[in-house]
């Protein structure tokens, strides 16, 4: 029966097809509805677009790059404005110099104390202490620093959630507040509860394992339709990209996580049992 459905699965998203279509219907139908769609820099520098319908289109990179430059291609062609979030993973350098060079906003998809904590093996809350926290963020400062240098200004962050960042319970957004802002030079990082709190409605897609349903409550259509002022649209290139060998590459990436989950699931039980 279980290997039934894991086959099922498999076959599943295996032949997935593209929804790239359906994104773009998606931006079709908020423009024809009066939308300003835009990134999140340039909602901000615009101090949130007052008297206009908004949506921050926001895209995590978390392993497709060459969906993400597909997405941007369709974004380019409506004229309108997002923003990319690449880790350094997917931090491919024609792709990202081709999105920002026309105006949309690109920047680090930071995974910093994830990286940190596996590299120290560090399985646990109790274990990331200040000096932990204080070294992060001076990894983070020159990260950021490294794509700058590479990329142009950073104005905004936004944090990756990894797999070691559930097993310790901290997300790497720990490391930023409005002193690092300061020293960073940076608007925001995209999970501060301040600016959150300035979107009517936040809605994220979701993977194929939970048939790509909308979360958070409503869909993109249903917010749309009820005219909410300011909505927050976060989506990931790898939930609309598909196609045969896309597909292929996704299982092998999820096969390799996977195996790093039960790595180190194994590794934080025998800690647990010799401590
Ligand atoms: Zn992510």
């Amino acid at each position: 029966m279980l290997l039934k459905k894991v086959i099922g699965n498999i076959i599943n998203k295996l032949f997935q097809p593209s929804r790239l279509e359906e994104y773009s219907s998606l931006l079709d139908f908020a423009i024809s509805n009066g939308y300003l769609l835009t990134s999140l820099a340039d909602w901000y520098e615009n101090k949130f677009y007052p008297g206009r319908k908004v949506i921050v289109l926001r895209h995590d990179v978390d392993f497709n790059p060459e969906g993400a430059y597909k997405m941007f291609l369709i974004e380019k062609e409506r004229n309108i404005k997002s923003t990319y979030y690449f880790r350094w993973s997917t931090a491919r350098e024609k792709i990202i110099r081709a999105i920002s060079s026309v105006g949309f906003e690109v920047s680090l998809h930071y995974e910093t104390l994830a990286t940190y904590c596996r590299k120290y093996k560090i399985y646990q809350a109790g274990l990331v202490s200040e000096e932990v926290i204080k070294d992060c963020r001076s990894i983070l400062s020159k990260e950021v620093m490294d794509f700058e240098f590479k990329f142009g200004k950073i104005r905004t962050l936004s944090s990756h959630g990894e797999i070691w960042n559930m097993k310790v319970g901290i997300p790497n957004h720990i490391l930023i507040d409005t002193r690092f802002y300061k020293e960073l030079g940076i608007y925001f990082e995209t999970y501060d509860q301040n600016v959150l709190s300035k979107f009517d409605k936040y809605i994220s897609d979701s993977s194929i394992k939970t048939n790509h349903e909308w979360q958070y409550g409503l869909t993109p259509t249903e917010a749309i339709n009820n005219q909410i002022k300011c909505i927050c649209l976060l989506t990931h290139p790898h939930h609309w990209d598909y196609g045969l060998m896309q597909n292929i590459k996704m299982l092998l990436i999820a096969l390799r996580i996977k195996l790093q989950n039960i790595e180190t699931h194994i590794y934080c039980k025998k800690s647990n049992n010799f401590n």
